[in-house]
């Protein structure tokens, strides 16, 4: 690791610091967990997965005024047990953007304009897409060889699932796939 003489002085300031404290009896450990204390003071616990890769790594989040202010490895979650990697260390980048989009946008076909529609129209109008597509291609009987085969299903719609979907999470999605008519069910992690 190569330094410039700015980020050495940074360094053996903060070493020296470190090094009066413990001469002068103060447990700098004691001192940084409570500092640490007074930082979430105030704060909403939440735990969550981190965004960025299939891994889907446990965190515990810490906010205050609708603002990510501290997050951390899980030490109860069973794929990570409390580490992150330095992606997922950097994830309130994501969440505190200004760039994050919370509403959802909707591009009528030949615009160039994104524009913000409500909840309950996208959900409407997801939802009549997929009943659509669901009864454009529905297929009833398929042949094989010489026999004609009752399959009842659409083979249009797919479900894409995510290592940040729970168990409880991923059984409801194979439950609503198979109640639609269709076997394309796929995970992030095998892409
Ligand atoms: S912390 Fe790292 S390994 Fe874990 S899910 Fe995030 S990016 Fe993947």
């Amino acid at each position: 690791m190569s330094m410039n003489r700015r980020q050495w002085l940074k360094v053996t300031a903060g070493m020296g610091a470190g090094l009066a404290l413990a001469d002068l009896g103060v447990n700098v450990q004691q001192v940084h967990a409570a500092t640490r204390g007074m930082k979430l003071n105030g704060t909403a616990e939440f735990t969550s997965a981190c965004n960025f890769c299939s891994c889907g790594c446990g965190m515990i989040c810490h906010v205050k005024d609708g603002k990510l202010i501290n997050l951390e490895g899980d030490p109860d979650h069973i794929i990570n047990q409390g580490s992150l990697c330095s992606k997922g260390a950097a994830m309130s980048a994501v969440p505190n953007s200004p760039q994050r989009i919370k509403k959802p946008m909707y591009r009528a076909p030949g615009s160039a304009e994104w524009k913000e529609i409500s909840w309950d129209e996208a959900y409407d109008r997801i939802a009549h897409k997929m009943k659509d597509t669901r009864e454009k291609t529905w297929k009833a009987t398929e042949m094989d060889g010489d026999k004609q085969l009752v399959v009842n299903r659409t083979d249009a719609i797919a479900f894409l699932g995510a290592a940040q979907n729970t168990n409880e999470e991923c059984y409801l999605i194979t439950k609503a796939s198979r109640l639609l008519g269709t076997v394309n069910v796929e995970h992030q992690a095998r892409l």
